[in-house]
């Protein structure tokens, strides 16, 4: 079993990246932005919830989004490991992650790749995003910077967690998107 961590503030392409990596290496993403936008599509309490903390750029609580991730994990599923896609996002839901992937896979989390893009490139991106994605996070210059901003305050720490354990890879973000999957595919081949 593979599980990847897939880091990189709001914009560096975990979501695209993700897509690549499914299909080479037979992985399940698991996008808590993608979960909390259909629980919001479908007006559920979870999806109500969310998107007060989601329409303003911050982060949803800890203890909701660590909920939603382990009842995802459990579901019965047949692939050869996971994609963690804007999971974990703070220390607390680091440490939970390591415990849910221990209980409930018996597993590890073996990389965290991370995808390095300059902040002017981040909010190019998601502008460009926003005019046909629908999301209301991405059509406003406030709430992306208070996405980016919210990335540096709590979620570059993350970073600094993986680094410790040694599982802390960066890759340039910036480029072609098949040149930057080539880049992911060679350290998850490290790996294997
Ligand atoms: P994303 O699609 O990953 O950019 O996430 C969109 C929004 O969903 C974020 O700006 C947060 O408000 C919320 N969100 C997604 N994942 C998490 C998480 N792991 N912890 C807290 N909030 C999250």
């Amino acid at each position: 079993m593979i599980n990847i961590v897939l880091f990189g503030p709001p914009g560096s392409g975990k979501g695209t990246q993700a897509q690549n990596l499914i299909e080479k290496f037979n992985l399940k993403q698991i996008s808590t932005g993608d979960l909390f936008r259909f629980n919001i599509k479908n007006n559920t309490e979870l999806g109500q919830l969310a998107k007060s903390f989601i329409d303003k750029g911050e982060l949803v609580p800890d203890q909701v989004t660590i909920d939603m991730l382990t009842d995802e994990l459990k579901k019965p599923c047949e692939a050869q490991g996971f994609i963690f896609d804007g999971f974990p996002r703070t220390a607390t839901q680091t440490e939970a992650l390591e415990n849910i992937v221990k209980e409930v896979l018996n597993s590890d989390i073996n990389v965290c790749l991370s995808l390095i893009v300059e902040d002017t490139v981040l909010v190019e991106r998601l502008l460009k995003r926003g005019e046909t994605s629908g999301r209301t996070d991405d059509s406003n210059k406030e709430i992306i910077s208070n996405r980016i901003k919210e990335y540096y305050a709590k979620t570059a720490e993350v970073a600094e967690l993986y680094k410790k354990q040694g599982k802390y890879v960066e890759v340039n973000g910036v480029g072609a998107i098949e040149e930057i999957s080539a880049k992911l595919f060679a350290e998850i081949e490290k790996i294997k």
